[in-house]
């Protein structure tokens, strides 16, 4: 297949290149963090919606002594940057949850207050309500 192909030259391209022709071939930087637990999940994540992601970490990065701190990060990329406004919100989804669960909610039956990681009334046992 062209495509596979094509992304293997990609890949190869990247790998060999200096630093600062990453962007030149489209890739963007989606995440990136100190601490490399998220990574295969995140990027099993993008996988999953059909997004072409690689994770570079501080293994991959050779002149890492040169760089800034941040750049020896574990670091998220997605390989076409069309796809970066969608994984951004898919990552941004991932580490902080749906948006409606930042808020807490009123119980409609005994008007308690309830912490939003609760589904049920801890008082009476309502179930939240829908929206
Ligand atoms: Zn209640």
């Amino acid at each position: 297949m062209f495509f596979v192909v094509d992304l293997s030259c990609r890949i190869l391209l990247i790998y060999f290149s200096p630093y600062r022709l990453w962007d030149t071939y489209g890739i963007k930087r989606v995440y990136s963090a100190e601490n490399g637990l998220m990574m295969d999940y995140l990027q099993g994540l993008l996988e999953d919606r059909g997004i072409h992601c690689m994770v570079r970490n501080q293994l991959l990065s050779g002149a890492a002594g040169e760089l800034p701190p941040i750049e020896t990060w574990h670091t998220l990329w997605v390989l076409d940057d069309r796809d970066e406004d969608l994984a951004q919100r898919l990552i941004t989804e991932a580490l902080q949850g749906p948006a409606r669960d930042q808020e807490g909610w009123s119980c409609p039956q005994c008007g308690e207050d309830i912490e939003p990681q609760f589904s049920q009334c801890w008082r009476c046992g309502t179930a939240r309500p829908e929206g």
